[in-house]
């Protein structure tokens, strides 16, 4: 029985020995904080599997439900630290305490941070760090944050202060220069975290706009728009999860270069869909 259940696990192990696999959820608000732990247990199973894992969220997750309001997003940053979260992008809503309260709740995030286009004004630094590179089954994996200008309005300046929100061409500019940037450190595969979603008030700061005119993103993880997408956009595969924790979005970076992705949904306890419902699959190139 002992090395049935060995063999079993071996074989499990071997199942995913290679595959880079990108975990992310988006604009919870604070309604489902099972969707947190639900995504660590998958982590977890993947890893056990022999996969490397990232898992991310995209913004908009400090702000909402008054399980969220009551400590200013601290319960959310603790239950993201106890499932495994490696790293966090940030919505327009993550202001809505102020950028001060905001840097003071992330003071206890055991993941990074990151956020490429919101800068502070007296030395062009960003607010937090722009990207994170890790290294995970053989890659140099670059990732970095961009967050909506919708920020501007909602919360508005009032809540954001001095800090300067590039848009337009600066947004795009800020994009490109990240992925060279990432490049250039040797990163072999570049994802944008891109708070900024596909609603046509958006535009010209929408995931499409950015990935129309930035070379050099392999993958795009969006949010603010509470869609639910795994698809190729502008040739370049995009996940978005939905709203308040109803999927949880998964790609995966297989050995041979393939990248395919999924929504686990929520209403089968973010199960994988079934042999091919695959949403999306960008052949090795
Ligand atoms: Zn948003």
């Amino acid at each position: 029985m002992t090395l049935l259940v060995l063999l079993t696990a071996a074989a499990a192990a071997e199942e995913r020995t290679g595959q880079v696999v990108f975990l992310c959820t988006t604009d919870v608000h604070g309604k489902n904080p099972s969707v947190y732990q639900a995504a660590g247990a998958w982590k977890s199973r993947l890893e056990s599997e022999g996969a490397a894992v990232l898992l991310l969220e995209n913004g908009d997750y400090l702000w909402g439900d008054p399980w969220v309001n009551r400590d200013h997003g601290a319960s959310a940053v603790e239950a993201m630290n106890q499932a495994g979260y490696d790293v966090a992008g940030l919505g327009n809503h993550e202001f809505e305490w102020g950028t001060e309260e905001l840097q003071n709740v992330m003071m206890n995030a055991e993941f990074s941070v990151i956020c490429a286009n919101l800068r502070k004004p007296d030395t062009d630094e960003p607010l937090f760090a722009a990207h994170t590179i890790r290294e995970l089954a053989g890659h140099r994996i670059g990732v970095f944050g961009l967050t909506t200008p919708d920020v501007a309005e909602i919360p508005g300046e009032e809540r954001t202060g001095t800090l300067c929100v590039e848009a337009d061409e600066a947004l795009v500019l800020r994009a490109q220069t990240e992925v060279d940037t990432l490049r250039a450190s040797g990163c072999d595969f570049v994802v944008c975290l891109g708070h900024l979603g596909t609603s046509g008030s958006s535009k010209p700061n929408r995931s499409r706009d950015i990935l129309r005119q930035v070379s050099g993103i392999d993958l795009f993880l969006d949010g603010h728009s509470h869609a639910l997408h795994a698809r190729m956009l502008e040739g370049t595969m995009q996940v978005q999860a939905g709203e308040y924790g109803e999927t949880i979005g998964m790609a995966v970076l297989d050995t041979d270069g393939q990248l395919t992705a999924f929504l686990l949904r929520g209403t089968d306890a973010y199960a994988l869909p079934e042999e091919g419902e695959c949403a999306a699959v960008l052949p090795a190139s």
